[in-house]
């Protein structure tokens, strides 16, 4: 049988991108099929990017009244320059995600929803595609809690906060996840006042307890964080909208000129007809094996749509994998133990692997947990920037199993730790790494020191070296 593709990507995010482009480079005859008119998906326009611009220019809101106390008028302005500064770096970025850039690689784009048939048919706008091959990565969109009269306000979600154009004075928050909590922070520190309702006992659900509340109370100094906080029931009124919620057995209000809804994802497959092509799905999210294969062999599913770990990066990393088994036939798997994952708040949160609470569970009396608070680090004490703390588990031969820290500009000096497990070496072998004094990461050597503290200088070999050097040397 003859397809008009070897190969259909349908979704131009993250995933799909890098599926469309890997695969066109090794001459594959690829169509993307995207339905909004530009490419990027959700990380450039209403994620990551939108998200890290608001974030920098919040910083820089939040270092200008700590040197000089801003007043209503200033924040109104900043507030409006700050969303213009947001735009101009998503059309930045966008250049970069360019169709032409892609149509230059022998991608055919078609501007269509795209649907199936059948499992190699698919319907693109009002017409109809055959391929031997697809890939899906259609994304997630904002989770929409059923609480009563919720469609009777205006609320925000990722795909709006960032077309905001005045201050609102107050923003209520349901969930007190990643993207809450990153959306909370910065708008804060532009000058509004924000509550975070979390139903959940902690913020944070994923991250390791110490971690979480770390977080908790520091980010106390910009946000209100009610925990235990389930929201039952909104209202429209005069200022915006009534919150109610209950928690721990008694009700409560949060009135608030706006509202946030951030409690989580829901996978963009209501559209694709996947039982047309028989392609299994779990709660909506696309069931996938190691290979990125679907029940349907010659369909795969990268990104967000498939529910593993909802970050650009890994489904950067599962379209690497479905390109070379889409495209040579490989059976390649993908592994999630060496990926980490960023919190984008201040102090900025890093996380790789299990949490300690999973590895004792798996590790039990042989986990081995070595901590550094960054109190007793010299340029952390030097630059004032004391709170946090880096943590690290490790087996009892130092293979890393989990690593977590929180402190200014974690996301980048904790990679360190991700880079070493990534090439399979042991934790220990970071001390033997010359780090340049007083460089961040030298409280990530600080922490592997401790590892040969505990195996070497309180061991039996320690005390036979002491008896050696005192006694025959
Ligand atoms: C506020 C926020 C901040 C974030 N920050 C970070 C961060 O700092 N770091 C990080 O790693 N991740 C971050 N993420 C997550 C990241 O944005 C996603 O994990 C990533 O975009 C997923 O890529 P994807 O390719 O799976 O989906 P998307 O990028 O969403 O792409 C899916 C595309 O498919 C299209 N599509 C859907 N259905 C169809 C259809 N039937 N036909 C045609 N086209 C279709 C959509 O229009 C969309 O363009 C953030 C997310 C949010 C919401």
């Amino acid at each position: 049988m003859s397809f008009d593709y070897q190969l259909v990507v349908i979704g131009g995010g993250s995933g799909g991108l890098t599926v469309a482009a890997g695969a066109a480079s090794f001459g594959t005859k690829v169509a993307l099929i995207e339905r909004k008119s530009e490419l990027g998906g959700d990380c450039l326009h209403y994620g990551c990017m939108p998200s890290k611009a608001l974030i920098q220019a919040a910083k820089e809101v939040h270092q200008a009244n700590e040197v000089n106390r801003l007043d209503a008028a200033a924040y109104d302005q900043l507030f409006r320059s700050s969303m213009e500064r947001v735009q101009e770096a998503v059309q930045e970025v966008q250049e970069h995600d360019s169709k032409d850039r892609f149509i230059n690689l022998g991608i055919d784009i078609i501007e269509a929803e795209a649907s199936f048939l059948d499992e190699h048919t698919l319907r693109v706008g009002d017409q109809q595609i055959t391929a031997k091959r697809v890939v899906l990565a259609t994304g997630s969109s904002p989770f929409l809690p059923p609480i009563d009269g919720l469609d009777t306000i205006d609320y925000v979600t990722n795909e709006t906060i960032f077309s905001l154009k005045e201050r609102p004075k107050s923003l209520a928050v349901i969930g007190g996840g990643i993207i809450g909590l990153e959306l909370s922070q910065a708008m804060s520190r532009l000058g509004v006042d924000v509550t975070v309702l979390e139903a959940g006992d902690r913020i944070l659900a994923k991250e390791d307890e110490e971690i979480a509340e770390e977080a908790g109370h520091l980010l106390s100094e910009d946000l209100r964080i009610l925990t235990r906080a389930s929201v039952n029931r909104v209202e429209r009124d005069h200022q915006g909208a009534v919150l109610h919620y209950s928690k721990d057995g008694e009700d409560g209000q949060v009135h608030a000129e706006q509202v946030l809804v951030a409690v989580g994802r829901k996978p963009n497959t209501d559209k694709l007809d996947l039982d047309q092509a028989g392609v299994g799905t779990d709660k909506g999210f696309i069931s996938v094996d190691a290979t990125m294969r679907t029940s349907k062999r010659h369909i795969y599913a990268v990104g967000d749509c498939n529910g593993s770990m909802p970050f650009t990066h890994v489904a950067g990393m599962e379209g690497k994998v479905a390109v070379s088994n889409a495209v040579f036939g490989l059976s390649r798997k993908v592994s999630y133990e060496k990926v980490p994952w960023v919190i984008y708040t201040a102090p900025e949160i890093y996380h790789l692997g299990m949490t300690e609470q999973e590895a004792k569970a798996v590790y039990g009396d042989s986990l081995m947990t070595f901590k550094t608070k960054l109190e007793n680090n010299d340029r952390f004490m030097a630059e004032q920037r004391k709170e946090g703390f880096v943590k690290v588990l490790t087996n009892s031969r130092g293979k890393i199993v989990g690593a977590h820290a929180i402190g200014e500009g974690a996301g980048e000096w904790m990679q360190e730790v991700g880079t070493v497990q990534a090439l399979n070496k042991k934790f220990q072998a970071i001390s033997n790494i010359i780090h340049p004094y007083p460089a961040r990461n030298n409280v990530v050597s600080q922490t592997a020191d401790l590892f040969w503290r505990e195996k070497l200088f309180d061991s039996n070999i320690n005390k036979a070296l002491r008896w050696y050097v005192k006694n025959l040397r």
